[in-house]
């Protein structure tokens, strides 16, 4: 197995000792004022802020599986807000992308996995029976337009967000970076039709 922290390590004390970090220098509060929710898919680690001519310093970005935003209490919507009250952030972009890896989720196969793994099934009913549907909290999506226009809907109905923070809803191609939009949040009426 490689040992990607000595690695990581050796690079760093080269990378701090020649003062790479420079170039980098900016502060905690987005120069564009934009919040982005986008997929933790490797494809867009540099591809995304790239194609969208985003540099550091620019904007806040939160990622997860699929660039979702799940619950309305959840990790991404509290990122959201802390970066709305607190960062100042006036736009947000949801950012979901073709091909994605948590479309079409065969959550059975995933259980099955974590069974061999020595995941106890005892433990699997407990949570279960505690109210807890893994396998619904696991599933990502069937369609990527229409969890793009979940996502949306979510953060411009919610109770917290005030009505002058604008959403968009994108969809990005993992290979050549071309953006589709699916929500303009400056147009009153978007076309929102699902897959
Ligand atoms: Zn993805």
């Amino acid at each position: 197995m490689t040992n990607n922290l000595k690695e990581i390590l050796d690079f760093n004390k080269e990378f701090v000792k020649n003062k790479e970090y420079e170039k980098y220098n900016t502060t905690k509060y987005p120069d564009k004022k934009i919040a982005i929710v986008a997929c933790m898919d490797t494809r867009l680690t540099e591809l995304l802020p790239k194609a969208l001519n985003l540099r550091n310093g620019d904007a806040k970005f939160i990622k997860n599986a699929g660039g979702v935003v799940v619950h309305p209490f959840g990790s991404a919507m509290r990122s959201l807000l802390i970066c709305i009250y607190q960062f100042d952030i006036s736009e947000i972009f949801i950012i979901g992308h073709y091909d994605c890896g948590v479309s079409n989720i065969n959550t059975n196969s995933i259980i099955e996995k974590m069974v061999k793994r020595g995941i106890d099934k005892n433990t699997l009913d407990i949570i279960s029976n505690s109210g807890i549907e893994v396998k619904k909290w696991l599933h990502g999506f069937d369609c990527v337009k229409d969890s793009v226009l979940g996502s949306v809907q979510k953060v411009k109905n919610h109770p917290l967000v005030p009505k002058d923070v604008i959403v968009h809803g994108l969809i990005i191609d993992p290979e050549t970076g071309k953006v589709d939009v699916v929500v303009d949040g400056f147009k009153q009426n978007n076309t929102e039709e699902s897959c």
